[in-house]
């Protein structure tokens, strides 16, 4: 009988339907005052999920007004800060609850694995929202040791209205770690979404709407950088920008803000993060790390581990370990269960790690898996491994955003600390080794915002994260980033 039965079909999710979307402005959902719209794509194939509000300057002042008037009068200016955690967590609550239909937008509008939207994306935005409602009622000031017949203290309060700008990578996550620490400390909120993938913002904004944020508070326009975005952070009313994408965008944001009103900035930019194995190592864990850490969301991550450091004692085994793992990675169709990377997110990106494949070959870098796409239509790249890189390649200098493993030779510790900061970004690191000093001197002597040891990609909503350098300026997540939505008050009363 076995032999006679059809082969059963591969375990899968069904792709959600999705009406045109408007946008969430002052608690209505409205269309652009211009009447455009834009197309979302599906990554697999290219074709139209569906029209979406197009939010330029004028929608973009319409939702500053409304952001402000929440801040100042509306019920959430009067509102207990406990009564703030309150709604926090119901929002997490609503995030869990709709897990299945959350995980499926994502997948559809970025082409992320259902897998990992499941795996990752949902419980880790969840746990943010959380996290940030246990804040809402314990942030406090100091009182201050003054030299004189006077009380000082300080108060923390909410800067009021905040612009917030992100990618597409990991749209419900940045979404998340937004909306968190902003909304637990009391400020009110414009969020641009990227108009890659604007369709889970949307959602979690009517999520929003259900559990009670009163109208005002939460602001969703949808729309291009080069307008909704620039007039965002241009705007002379928005009290602070958070922006999370490409160095280059995080310097005009920033400049908008010099050129506008001064508003505070908090930039979470992009990254060239060195992965540093040793000889010492648990060699399997490692291979595995290194590529969880590299191909993990077709390699969107402004985290990844794309300068992968090999000790030269160790350095066959390691590439001929990783390179098979990379040939056996299941690419294909993100709502299979089977699928372990889908497409790139857009034809952009797709094109642009395509011509960073050629520059690994013109650079004279052995291709020692991968190099094409995948298929032909829809995005997908093949996970592609270069071997024998040295530090002046493009390929060890530029950021890649996808697919791409660049393997390079080192001898020793100082050497690898030097090679490993000789980078204008500083947003990772990860150390493999068994020794404890010298994982420490490593720790030291990295440059970066977040130096992983025996791991790679562990996030936690308690865990601050950003770079230095050209990787961005504050730190997301953790007590951290009550400071990027706070104003601090100093108050001194004669005694
Ligand atoms: P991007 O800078 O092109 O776009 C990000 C957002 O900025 C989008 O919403 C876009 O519409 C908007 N934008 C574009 N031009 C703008 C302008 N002139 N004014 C205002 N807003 C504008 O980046 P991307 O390609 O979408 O995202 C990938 C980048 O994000 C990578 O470089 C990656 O490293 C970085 N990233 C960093 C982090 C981090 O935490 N450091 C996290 C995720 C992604």
């Amino acid at each position: 009988a076995t032999a006679t039965a059809p082969a059963p079909a591969k375990p899968r999710h069904a792709k959600p339907k999705v009406p045109d979307q408007k946008m969430l402005i002052g608690g209505k959902w409205v269309a652009s005052a211009s009447g455009k719209t834009f197309d979302t794509t599906d990554p697999t194939d290219g074709s139209v999920i569906c029209r979406v509000a197009e939010g330029d300057k004028a929608d973009i002042d319409l939702a500053v007004r409304a952001a402000r008037a929440a801040f100042e009068d509306g019920p959430w200016a009067r509102m207990t800060s406990a009564d703030r955690g309150r709604l926090l967590n119901k929002l997490a609550d609503a995030v869990e609850d709709h897990r299945d239909e959350l995980a499926a937008l994502e997948s559809l509008d970025n082409g992320k694995p259902i897998a990992d939207s499941l795996a990752a994306d949902l419980p880790l935005t969840s746990a943010c929202y959380r996290y940030y409602a246990g804040w809402a009622d314990k942030i406090t000031g100091q009182t201050l040791p003054m030299a004189g017949p006077y009380f000082g203290y300080t108060r923390h309060e909410p800067i009021g209205v905040v612009g917030q700008i992100i990618p597409w990578n990991f749209p419900l996550l940045m979404q998340a770690w937004k909306w968190g620490p902003a909304l637990a400390c009391g400020n009110t909120v414009v969020l641009k979404p990227a108009e890659q993938t604007p369709l889970t913002a949307l959602r979690v904004a009517q999520l929003a709407q259900d559990v009670g944020f009163p109208d005002g508070v939460i602001n969703v326009v949808p729309g291009y950088g080069p307008t909704a975005g620039a007039a965002l952070s241009g705007h002379m009313d928005v009290d602070k920008i958070a922006f999370t994408g490409e160095t280059g965008t995080g310097k005009i944001v920033m400049t908008a803000a010099a050129q506008s009103n001064l508003k505070r900035v908090s930039l979470e930019l992009g990254g060239k993060s060195p992965n540093i194995v040793f000889a010492d190592c648990d060699l399997d864990a490692a291979v595995e790390g290194a590529y969880f850490g590299l191909f993990f969301n077709q390699g969107q991550c402004c985290c990844a581990g794309s300068r992968l450091f090999v000790q030269e004692s160790v350095y066959d085994a390691f590439v001929q370990k990783v390179v098979a793992k990379a040939k056996g990675r299941t690419v294909g169709d993100p709502f299979s269960t089977e699928t372990e990377q889908g497409p790139q997110v857009s034809q952009e990106q797709f094109d642009r790690v395509m011509h960073y494949i050629a520059a690994g070959q013109r650079d004279g870098a052995p291709l020692l898996a991968g190099g094409g796409r995948v298929g032909d239509t829809g995005y997908f790249i093949q996970p592609t491994v270069f071997g024998d890189v040295t530090d002046e390649m493009t390929i060890a200098r530029e950021e890649i955003f996808g697919p791409v493993m660049s393997i390079l030779k080192f001898k020793d510790t100082d050497e690898v600390i030097a090679r490993g900061n000789r980078t204008v970004y500083g947003l990772a690191a990860a150390v493999w080794t068994k020794d404890v000093q010298k994982a420490l001197r490593l720790a030291n002597g990295l440059r970066v915002g977040t130096v992983w040891v025996n791991c790679y990609d562990v996030f936690d909503a308690g865990a601050p994260f950003g770079g230095f350098k050209m990787s961005g300026i504050g730190r997301e997540l953790g007590q951290y980033a009550l400071q990027l939505y706070t104003e601090v008050k100093t108050v001194t009363m004669a005694l």
